[in-house]
């Protein structure tokens, strides 16, 4: 097990930031990261050079195993970023950032975005008063993203809404977490897209 847990926060410290994937550990003093802020491995302190290719590569895996997604999905929402009017990277961003699995961890209804989406794939998540069941799910403005009734005492849900204080909820989301409910007020900007990523460089990789 802690295999597991250990390889988990290797991808932070491969990426060189924090991928808050697991929850109250990463807002804690054992967050590996915070202690070793070097990437894994043999020549993990040594300064490296890296080739055009090499960076680009980097980028792309950093935002993708950001919002946990397969390389599959990553790809298909490029080439939907790339048939948008905004800028491909924007768009990309967009995608990613209002699937309803990381509306649901923006929200607070999960402590990380692996969490959100096994609590969405159990049938815990209504959007618009219809129980939803797939992660991969676009919310759109005016969307209501809610708690089932049944689903508000779960230990998880619980224990999220009780730590959401520590992070603040993206101002392109409403929470109100008595009610254990959200709304999409709007589609997020890209300033208001929290993960530190040069997009630029995921659309040069994928154009090569
Ligand atoms: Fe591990 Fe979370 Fe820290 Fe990443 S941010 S190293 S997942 S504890």
């Amino acid at each position: 097990m802690s295999n597991v847990k250990d390889s988990v926060c290797k991808l932070c410290r491969r990426e060189n930031m924090k991928l808050f994937l697991k929850g109250d550990r990463c807002f804690s003093d054992k967050c590996a990261f915070e202690r070793r802020p070097y990437p894994p491995g043999q020549h993990g302190q040594s300064r490296l050079k890296f080739s055009e290719f090499a960076l680009q590569l980097r980028e792309k895996q950093k935002t993708k195993r950001y919002y946990g997604v397969s390389e599959k999905q990553f790809h298909k929402y490029f080439v939907e970023a790339a048939r948008s009017k905004e800028l491909t990277g924007t768009a990309l961003l967009k995608f990613l950032e209002t699937r309803l699995d990381n509306v649901v961890y923006s929200l607070g209804f999960a402590n990380s975005r692996r969490e959100a989406r096994q609590v969405v794939k159990h049938n815990h998540i209504l959007v618009n008063g219809k129980r939803t069941n797939i992660p991969s799910i676009i919310v759109r403005k005016g969307d209501v993203v809610e708690v089932a009734s049944t689903s508000r005492e779960q230990v998880r849900i619980q224990s999220a809404v009780q730590s959401v204080a520590r992070r603040s909820v993206p101002a392109w989301l409403e929470a109100d977490h008595a009610a254990f409910k959200g709304t999409v007020k709007d589609l997020p900007n890209r300033e208001e897209i929290s993960v530190v990523s040069e997009e630029n460089m995921v659309v040069e990789y994928y154009s090569r």
